[in-house]
């Protein structure tokens, strides 16, 4: 058989992408061979852009199932999304459910192997999620880093904080928003969640889904928590941002027995561990990625709230304007940018 090729772009270090023709690999033993239909644009993509990359990026993609593999059972056809950790689901901790701990981890789809910047994708079956085709293709990625990073990162929070009433969050980009998001739709519109970022456009983004907007350029922390009636402090703090400054301006804003979830990587935080910590009775925690099972619930999460969820994405398009896509998702004018084939 004449090997296959693909044209797919590649990251060539500062920001310049080109165009390289690759193989496409018949799918192996257990594996899939994906059409994909769309990627979504992630922060953590910067990486990629600035220092270049051997493989091809993207970690956000759903595709169609277009060849499977000896010992598979996905049918040829199928719609779905690609957990991003090529987990081995045999280790300790993927017996436990924590695959995204996994001890013997084969690969990080988009980082160590071909992503889904690609026209096609070569994965293991086990990180595959079916989605069935009712979802559009963008819409299914929101299932990765926008509805599963931040349901585990609520849900690391619940693990130490059962009875969550109300949410700080540090950031609204993409991560920032699923958080408002999965909140929003797990808690319900009684509990607050506030979300401070210097974005006003990212700011109103959050707003409309439900979130009480602290623009820090013009507004203390302290001083919106105590109008939104939580003067002792919030339930919850999870920062998307990254920054020591934002992680240290949540963890003062939290009150006794609060959480602060730390999802967004980037720079330390210097912590009293007598006045943070032993006193009020509050924990930091990481959170990295999300469990595979978590795909389930969320899948149904989205079935139900495909228009409100849907708000977060506010730009799509063609491979050909990749550049361009990056270019104003990087600028921080957009919401969740998706790149459809
Ligand atoms: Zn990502
Ligand atoms: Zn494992």
């Amino acid at each position: 058989m004449r090997a296959r090729t693909q044209l797919v772009p590649h990251f060539a270090g500062r920001g310049r992408i080109v165009s390289w023709e690759r193989p496409v690999h018949d799918p192996g033993a257990g594996e899939l061979l994906l059409q994909v239909r769309a990627n979504a644009l992630c922060g953590t993509d910067r990486d990629q852009l600035h220092n270049g990359s051997d493989v091809t990026p993207g970690h956000e993609a759903a595709g169609d199932v277009v060849a499977a593999g000896p010992g598979t059972s996905t049918q040829v056809g199928t719609s779905g999304v690609v957990f991003l950790m090529d987990f081995c689901g045999e280790c300790r901790s993927c017996r436990a459910g924590a695959t995204n701990q996994c001890l013997a981890k084969r690969a990080d789809m988009g980082f160590t192997d071909d992503g889904g910047l690609g026209q096609f994708e070569r994965i293991h079956e086990t990180n595959f999620f079916a989605t069935g085709p009712e979802l559009d293709p963008a819409e299914a990625t929101l299932l990765l880093d926008v509805m599963g990073t931040t349901s585990q990162a609520l849900a690391r929070a619940a693990a130490v904080r059962p009875d969550i009433q109300s949410v700080l969050v540090a950031g609204a980009g993409p991560v920032g928003l699923g958080v408002v998001a999965m909140a929003r739709l797990v808690l319900g519109p009684g509990s607050p969640i506030l979300i401070t970022d210097l974005n006003p456009y990212r700011l109103e983004l959050a707003e409309r889904l439900g979130a009480v907007p602290v623009d820090l350029r013009h507004r203390k922390l302290a001083s919106a928590l105590r109008d939104a009636g939580l003067a002792e402090g919030a339930d919850v703090a999870i920062d998307t941002a990254g920054r020591e400054s934002a992680r240290r301006s949540l963890l003062d804003g939290l009150g006794r027995r609060g959480v602060l979830v730390c999802v967004g990587h980037g720079q330390g935080l210097t912590i009293s561990v007598s006045d943070d910590l032993i006193g009020p009775e509050r924990a930091v925690v990481g959170s990295e990625y999300f469990r595979y099972e978590a795909l389930s619930a969320n899948d149904e999460l989205l079935r139900r709230n495909r228009a409100y969820l849907g708000q977060i994405i506010t730009h799509r398009f063609g491979i050909g304007d990749l550049e361009e896509a990056y270019r104003l998702f990087l600028a921080g004018e957009t919401g969740k940018v998706v790149i459809e084939q």
